[in-house]
């Protein structure tokens, strides 16, 4: 088997640019690449992002286009080729063609350690890679491991193996509590889900070992790696966490982040835009959009520009008629309004309440 690559996606936006401080300056010990997957659309606050991260720890941030064999914009090019056919979220063309085929063909067959930068206060699991040779590691998170490695480790079946080999593994004062919980069978009434916090609260590093013994009897890629620094990790970033590693490093946070103020009929509100990724993303919010308009009135009119024979950004509305006085007053005013119930609700955070459809987002695009 060839050696094991260690790959680290830089998207753009700030959570994959703070693991990469993170995880060089952390773990310098391995031998990580970097790549990003260039749109060829993306703001160029996400172009000087990248500019600094290189600069900052001294590495070579690999672009990888979809159309690697060309010259013309990536976007543009498969554009063309579907006929001018707009991508959707339901019809996510630009994900696979500009994300995820320029990252597969990039690791080919070798085995692959990708690190992705879920942060310790998401739900979702981000981009999972079907390819067998590539392993993803969440280094923000209590639980490091991927959904899949969750579901084989934990499986019934797999009991008498995992008791005997945690009896190597010194889970402290946890040694018994540990044992009970992986002798227990998972059911309707002790979900997968529990099972794993009950054993990451016993004491994360020694989990992870476990999990790596058992990885060993698999062909996962880190079966045949002799150690892992990871596995010492028990640390669990939120979003201040990664606020901080970006200022305190000096790479900055990217601008499209700074909250603008603004005022509609007597009231004042705040807007900015939730991410990274292409400037014309049907994933954002109408209020991005307005954002757009207002602070890259260029961008906002070359996004126009693709809306022709019936295909529009968004499924209600053409950008044309986002920008009517009348139509941007109701957003502004419908989003103020949002902000109110929420910061009442809890996160005083702007960019929380932008972030709600990061949800459903692209994980490719936005970490
Ligand atoms: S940022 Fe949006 S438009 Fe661009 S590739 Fe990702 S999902 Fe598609």
């Amino acid at each position: 088997m060839s050696k094991v690559r260690h790959v680290l996606g830089i998207s753009g936006g700030k959570d994959s640019a703070a693991l990469a401080i993170y995880v060089k300056t952390k773990y310098p010990s391995i031998d990580l690449e970097f790549y990003s997957c260039d749109t060829g659309k993306e703001l160029d606050e996400t172009y000087q992002l990248i500019r600094n991260i290189e600069v900052h720890l001294g590495i070579k941030i690999q672009l990888l286009k979809g159309n690697e064999d060309n010259t013309l914009n990536p976007f543009d090019y498969f554009l063309d080729s579907y006929n001018g056919f707009l991508p959707s979220s339901n019809a996510r063309w630009c994900t696979k063609k500009l994300k995820l085929d320029p990252f597969e063909k990039y690791v080919g067959a070798d085995p692959v350690i990708s690190y992705v930068g879920i942060r310790g206060d998401e739900e979702r699991e981000g981009y999972i890679s079907t390819k067998k040779n590539i392993q993803s590691i969440f280094p923000f998170r209590k639980n490091i491991w991927s959904q899949d490695v969750v579901t084989k480790l934990l499986s019934n079946q797999n009991i008498e193996q995992l008791l005997a080999m945690s009896k190597n593994i010194d889970f402290g004062k946890n040694q018994e509590k540990t044992f009970q919980t992986i002798a227990r069978k998972v059911d309707a009434s002790f979900t997968l889900d529990q099972k794993l916090n009950i054993l990451l609260d016993t004491n994360v590093k020694s989990f992870n070992h476990l999990v790596f013994d058992f990885l060993k009897t698999t062909d996962y890629p880190l079966a045949t790696e002799t150690t892992f620094p990871l596995l010492e990790n028990d640390e669990v970033l939120v979003r201040d966490d990664i606020f901080k590693i970006l200022e305190e490093s000096g790479v900055g946070i990217p601008a499209y982040y700074n909250k603008i103020e603004f005022e509609i009929n007597g009231k004042k509100g705040e807007y900015a835009r939730s991410r990274s990724g292409c400037f014309f993303c049907f994933f954002q919010q109408k209020i991005e959009w307005v954002w757009l308009y207002e602070q890259h009135p260029e961008l906002y009119k070359k996004a126009m520009e693709y809306e022709k024979d019936g295909y529009t950004w968004g499924q209600s509305e053409s950008l044309e008629e986002l920008i009517q006085p009348k139509r941007m007053t109701a957003i502004k005013e419908e989003y103020i309004k949002r902000l109110e119930k929420k910061s009442k609700a809890k996160s005083s955070y702007l960019i929380d309440i932008l972030d709600d459809a990061e949800v459903e987002g692209c994980a490719a695009c936005f970490i």
